[in-house]
């Protein structure tokens, strides 16, 4: 079973996929293997290990990892999100078309909008909770339907299965990005998916000590496709980071429970609180998407966001904070809070971003693993300042 863990439940394998002990030494943690190139067995004869770019043992053990964890066939990681989300968009030709959530994380809609429509990529923005525009946005040249579910910053969420029969059907492949949501809640792979895409630097390193990314895939001809990605433009996780996320992905059962268990806690906090507008959270029964996500996932999620009416409130209440820390970012076991329209979404214009429902009075919680009181009492005391 060492590294091979096959059927074993989840928090089995997220501690030993990938993760065979050491053959030489029997170091029981995976070296982080800081080499650039391997010796020759002779001349003509490799040992499977040529080039650090295009084979690291380091790096692979962390794609064995996430490939079971995502109950995929291969993984592929890359130096951020970013990279390995560029990466699946070379699945997609010149002049060809793909389908994506409206409200994707606002990296992915710049490298689509500023950069791949250089290269000739057509985009359809949807509402992708709304099957009818998916299937309406669909066109002969529909490649690949992108989708993010939960989205940031208001968590709509998105039936996956429905969306990937609908694809399927008009012969496009479905990509899901599961970062707000990691393996250990979302199974994507489950649902249709044909790829799932992670900005590792998230709930799956989360220690916010990294940036990387992955991507996760289902077909032999993909895997083939992303290793060659990681040989011929060379944007791959180092062995450090590799390592790091390593360490991190053998504690995400435990930590994406207390996670969930804090962001419940700082949800009953923030219903019917009289300062708060408009509360965001799958797992409110009020929240729109709450059934869809009942069915596709384990839980809910860390991410939270609510409308506190104005500028001012939201500025007094960033400002109010102790435990909690300003700053962009999620996933880590530090809780952190954000106000998308100054920070994440800055770059929307403003008509644009309302229309999105992202307003100055809107704020957004990553919910770390501190001691839930000590969050719920900084919290509170927040809150206690704004007019
Ligand atoms: C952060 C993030 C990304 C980008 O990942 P990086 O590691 O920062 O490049 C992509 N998608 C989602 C949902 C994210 O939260």
């Amino acid at each position: 079973m060492k590294g091979d863990p096959g059927q074993k439940s989840f928090a089995t394998r997220a501690i030993h996929a990938g993760q065979a002990p050491d053959p030489t030494t029997g170091a029981v943690t995976v070296p982080i293997y800081q080499t650039s190139t391997y010796e020759y067995v002779e001349a003509g004869r490799h040992t499977g290990y040529e080039y650090a770019r295009v084979q690291n043992p380091t790096r692979r053990a962390l794609e064995r990892n996430v490939a079971s964890l995502e109950e995929g066939l291969d993984g592929h990681a890359f130096a951020s999100g970013m990279a390995a989300i560029a990466s699946v968009m070379t699945l997609v030709p010149a002049d060809q078309h793909v389908v994506a959530s409206r409200t994707v994380y606002g990296g992915t809609y710049r490298l689509f909008e500023q950069v791949l429509d250089r290269y000739r990529l057509r985009v359809s923005w949807v509402d992708t909770t709304d099957l009818d525009a998916v299937a309406g946005a669909i066109v002969p040249e529909t490649r690949l339907v992108f989708l993010e579910s939960p989205t940031n910053p208001l968590m709509d969420v998105t039936d996956i299965a429905a969306v990937a029969e609908i694809a399927h059907r008009r012969g496009a492949l479905v990509c899901v990005d599961n970062t707000f949501l990691s393996p250990y809640l979302q199974q994507p792979l489950r649902h249709g998916a044909d790829l799932v895409v992670h900005s590792t630097t998230k709930f799956l390193n989360g220690h916010s000590d990294s940036i990387g990314g992955i991507v996760i895939t289902t077909r032999e001809q993909d895997a083939q496709w992303f290793a060659f990605l990681q040989k011929s433009v060379g944007a791959i996780l180092s062995p450090f980071d590799s390592f790091l996320t390593l360490r991190g992905t053998k504690t995400l059962a435990v930590r994406m429970d207390r996670h969930e268990a804090n962001a419940r806690a700082v949800a009953a906090l923030l219903e019917g609180h009289p300062k708060v507008r408009r509360l965001f959270y799958p797992g409110l029964a009020s929240h729109p998407g709450h059934d869809v996500q009942r069915r596709q996932a384990t839980g809910y999620g860390a991410m939270i966001a609510f409308d506190l009416g104005t500028l001012e409130a939201a500025t007094t209440l960033l400002n109010g904070f102790e435990v909690f820390t300003l700053a962009e970012s999620l996933g880590g076991v530090e809780s952190l809070v954000s106000h998308p329209a100054t920070m994440t979404h800055a770059a929307i214009p403003e008509d644009q971003r309302r229309a999105l429902g992202v307003g100055p009075g809107l704020v957004r919680l990553s919910v770390g693993i501190e001691d839930a009181g000590d969050l719920l009492a900084d919290l509170e005391h927040a809150l206690s300042r704004v007019a």
